[in-house]
C-alpha cells in the first residue's frame, strides 16, 4: 500500500488486525517518509529508525501470538521533552544536547507497553518556552502549510509531523499552549488534559504545577486512542491524580449535542489583536454547533485582563527554579576551562541557555527574590486563584466554553516578535493551565491565506471524554480534520 500514511488511527488498527500490513512495513513506510520530507519541514531532532524497526517486529511477533491490542504496532512520534532511555532528549537545547536519558517518561513507557512503535523525538521551543518553535537550539521547524510560516510553539515539531504525514500522532507538553496553539497553526485535533490526568513523570520541567502532556493527532477519535494510553494514575507523579481512567474511545459518542451549553465569554470576542479571520471562523464553528444542537450562552469572565501578567510571572518563577539543576556539574552543557566554580556555573549557563531561557531565569529569579516575592509571586497566586473561581463561576452556568485558540493564525518564521507580543498571543490558552482544566483545540477552517485556524473548548475538570466527544460529534458533521497540509498533498 502507497498511503499508509493517509490512514486514521481506528484504519491503522484495523488493517494490522487484518494483516493487510505488518507494523514493519508501516514503519518503514514512515521512515522513508521522513527521510525524503523532513529535510524541507525540519521535525525531527532524532529519528530513532533502529529502534522502530526493532520495535516493530516485536509488534508483529506480538500480533503472531494473538496478543496484540487497539495500538500494538503503530508509530508515534514524542516530543523531545519526554524522557527516552537510551536516546538523546534535548528540550530544544544546547544544554542537554549531550544528554541521553538513562529512563523512559512514564507517558514513554506507557506507549511501549501499549505497543507503540517510536519513531524519533521531535523539535520544540527550547525548554518548552515559546509559542513558535524557533527558540529552539537545532532552528526553527515548518509549518506544513506554508514552509515559510512558524507550526506553533512550543510542541511545533508534534504539530508538523502530524500534519507532514510524518507520524500518525504525536506526544506533546502544554504549559500555556504549547499542544492547542500548535495544533491550531497546523490544522489539527490537540488535548490539553486536567492537571494530574497524565504523569509529568520523566517530562523535563519547566512550570511544574502548570505542565501537562496531552496527545495531538488529526482528530478527536485519534487523539481519544493516544489519550488512553497516556492517561492514568502514576506512583512515580505526586501530583497525579487516582482516578479511574476512561475509555475515551468508547466514549467518543457518549455526549450528545442535543441541549449541550457553550458558553461565549463576552471579553473573550473583545481582545484588541483578534484577527478577523479567526474571529469569523469560530463564529461559524459556533453556529454549526448550534445547528447540531447546542445552545450557546453569552457568559463573563472577567480577569481575562489579568491572564498574561499573572502567567508570565508564575510561569518563568517556577521555570527559574527548575532549571537551576543545570549547573555544569552533575549533566548536560559544561563550559570549557572554568577558572573556578562560580565561573563553571555561570559560563555553562550563559552558553547552554538561550535568549529567551535565560529572560525567563531573569524574571522568574527577581519575582522570587525576597524583597519582590510577596509583591509579584504571592500576588500573583492570588489572582491565579481568582481566575480558577471565574471559570467555576462560569460552570455553573455552561457545560463547556468555547474561544478562539490563538488570537491569529501562524505567524511568518523570522516576524521577529518582541517577547511581549509573543506572550500577547497566549491570551485564549494560559488562564486553563493556570485554573488546571481541561482544553481541546480543533480545526475550523481557514484564513485568506490558506492557513488553518483553531476553535478551543474548554471543559470542566475531568471531562477529557466530553471535550473529545463533542469535538467528535462536530468533525463527523464537517471536513475541515481530512484536509491535508500543503507539502503532505505534494508527497500524497
Ligand atoms: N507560549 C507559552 C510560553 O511560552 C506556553 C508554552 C507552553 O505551553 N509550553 O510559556
Amino acid at each position: 500500500m502507497t498511503d499508509l500514511h493517509r490512514l486514521s488511527i481506528r484504519e491503522i488498527s484495523e488493517g494490522l488486525a487484518a494483516a493487510k500490513f505488518s507494523s514493519r512495513e508501516l514503519t518503514e513506510h514512515y521512515l522513508k517518509r521522513i527521510a525524503k520530507i523532513d529535510p524541507q519541514v525540519r521535525s525531527y531532532v532524532t529519528v530513532t529508525n533502529e529502534v522502530a524497526l526493532a520495535q516493530a517486529d516485536a509488534a508483529d511477533a506480538l500480533r503472531q501470538a494473538g496478543q496484540a491490542t487497539a495500538l500494538t504496532g503503530i508509530p508515534v512520534a514524542h516530543k523531545d521533552i519526554f524522557c527516552t532511555q537510551g536516546i538523546k532528549t534535548s528540550a530544544g537545547s544546547k544544554m542537554l544536547d549531550n544528554f541521553i536519558s538513562p529512563y523512559d517518561a512514564t507517558v514513554v513507557a506507557q506507549g511501549k507497553n501499549a505497543g507503540l512503535v517510536t519513531l524519533g523525538k521531535v523539535n520544540m521551543d527550547e525548554f518548552a518556552m515559546g509559542s513558535t518553535s524557533e527558540s529552539s537550539f537545532y532552528g526553527a521547524t515548518k509549518n506544513p502549510w506554508a514552509l515559510d510560516h512558524v507550526p506553533g510553539g512550543s510542541s511545533g515539531g508534534s504539530a508538523a509531523v502530524v500534519a507532514a504525514d510524518l507520524a500518525p500522532f504525536a506526544t506533546g507538553t502544554d504549559t500555556g499552549g504549547s499542544i492547542r496553539q500548535p495544533a491550531s497553526f497546523c490544522g489539527l485535533t490537540g488535548l490539553k488534559p486536567t492537571y494530574g490526568r497524565v504523569s509529568r513523570y520523566g517530562i523535563i520541567a519547566y512550570a511544574s504545577s502548570l505542565d501537562q502532556a496531552g496527545p495531538m493527532a488529526r482528530s478527536a477519535e485519534d487523539c481519544a486512542y493516544l489519550m488512553n494510553v497516556m492517561a492514568g494514575h502514576d506512583a512515580k507523579d505526586s501530583t497525579s491524580m487516582d482516578k479511574a481512567v476512561e475509555d475515551y474511545v468508547a466514549n467518543l459518542n457518549a455526549t450528545t449535542l442535543k441541549g449541550l451549553r457553550i458558553g461565549i465569554p463576552k471579553q473573550y470576542f473583545n481582545v484588541a489583536g483578534l484577527d478577523a479571520a479567526v474571529k469569523a471562523r469560530v463564529e461559524e464553528s459556533l453556529k454549526k454547533l448550534e445547528e447540531l444542537g447546542a445552545v450557546l450562552v453569552e457568559i463573563d469572565l472577567n480577569m481575562t485582563e489579568s491572564y498574561v501578567p499573572t502567567y508570565y510571572l508564575i510561569a518563568p518563577a517556577e521555570a527559574s527554579s527548575n532549571l537551576s539543576r543545570y549547573d555544569g556539574v552533575r549533566y548536560g552543557y559544561r563550559a570549557e576551562n572554568p577558572q573556578d566554580i562560580l565561573d563553571l556555573y555561570k559560563r555553562s549557563r550563559s552558553e547552554g541557555f538561550g535568549a529567551e531561557v535565560q529572560r525567563r531565569i531573569l524574571i522568574g529569579t527577581y519575582a522570587l527574590s525576597a524583597g519582590y516575592y510577596d509583591a509579584y509571586y504571592v500576588k500573583a497566586q492570588k489572582v491565579r486563584c481568582l481566575i480558577q473561581q471565574d471559570f467555576l463561576k462560569a460552570f455553573e452556568q455552561v457545560d463547556v466554553i468555547a474561544a478562539p485558540t490563538a488570537p491569529t493564525t501562524a505567524y511568518k518564521i523570522g516576524a521577529s516578535l518582541d517577547p511581549v507580543e509573543m506572550y500577547l498571543g497566549d491570551i485564549y490558552t494560559i488562564a486553563v493551565n493556570l485554573a488546571g482544566l481541561p482544553a481541546i483545540s480543533a480545526p475550523v477552517g481557514f484564513d485568506q491565506d490558506h492557513l488553518p485556524v483553531g476553535l478551543q473548548l474548554i471543559g470542566n475538570y475531568w471531562s477529557e471524554s466530553q471535550l473529545l466527544s463533542v469535538v467528535h460529534q462536530y468533525q463527523q458533521a464537517t471536513d475541515w480534520h481530512t484536509q491535508r497540509a500543503a507539502i503532505a498533498e505534494e508527497n500524497a
